[in-house]
């Protein structure tokens, strides 16, 4: 992940945090620093869905500084069987009213930026210039383009989850290859949720893969899933990692980093 050239300073943490972060500042990969990196950070879950919840939830509770939230939808009940940020009293709600309020429950000392709206590439563009990082967990593959173009060109990177029936992926861009490589249009065909169906627990699978590896970026621990595939299948109980290779031809990451 590109830090930024000059040192950052210190970050203070209460009692609370210091009890509250126990087991992450006895991992060596993680520590002192790496949860102050965290602290540091700015992460834009793109929509509060199956992916987005577990994601963000896990988050907040490693002590990620900020998170913003875009989704412009409101909480369906029949969201509530993977959606797990959100409660019974939830729909109707805005999604990221709903989800910001249960974020700050479980940490209080994560700030939630909401963006009640739909992510276009023009938001995209201009969210990504205050965000660190991008986990992306849309089913809609023009929604994933924009905000993959929106990384590139602003040199952050992105998580990217996706699940559908018992299977779901996970990856992470950072520059080349991007997403568009791997996606190079929308599928004309693209499967929903709402149309295919989903295992709750298996959101909960993708999105906190989703989530460590944001952390593993955030804190420089071990190898992010940078350039690679990972396929879960839930059914077999098996996975795989594949190599993402780059489109010579990308209109997104060909010229900008040629
Ligand atoms: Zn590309």
């Amino acid at each position: 992940m590109t830090q930024p050239s000059a040192p950052a300073a210190p970050v203070r943490f209460s009692d609370g945090e210091v009890e509250r972060y126990a087991r992450q500042l006895v991992l060596s990969e993680i520590g002192g620093p790496g949860q102050q990196a965290l602290k540091r950070a700015r992460v834009l879950i793109v929509g509060m869905g199956g992916v987005g919840n577990p994601a963000a939830l896990y988050l907040a509770a490693a002590g990620v500084g900020t998170l913003g939230l875009i989704d412009d939808d409101t909480v369906a009940l029949s969201n509530l069987q993977r959606q797990i940020a959100f409660t019974a009293d939830d729909p109707d709600r805005a999604k990221v009213e709903a989800g910001a309020e249960r974020l700050n429950a479980l940490n209080p000392h994560v700030t939630v930026q909401s963006f009640n709206q739909r992510i276009t590439p023009d938001s995209a563009a201009a969210l990504m210039q205050d965000f660190d990082l991008a986990l992306d967990g849309t089913d809609d593959f023009e929604t994933r383009l924009a905000v993959n173009a929106a990384c590139v060109a602003a040199g952050k990177p992105l998580v990217s989850g996706a699940l559908g029936r018992w299977s779901g992926q996970v990856s992470v861009f950072e520059g080349r290859p991007c997403y568009q490589c791997l996606v190079p249009e929308v599928p004309p065909d693209a499967e929903t949720c709402a149309r295919v169906g989903v295992v709750g627990a298996l959101a909960g699978v993708i999105g906190a893969m989703a989530a460590l590896e944001a952390i593993k970026l955030i804190t420089g621990a071990g190898e992010p899933l940078t350039g690679r595939l990972m396929l879960y299948d839930g059914l077999a109980g098996t996975s795989r990692v594949a190599k993402i290779a780059a489109d010579p031809a990308c209109p997104v990451c060909a010229s900008a980093h040629a």
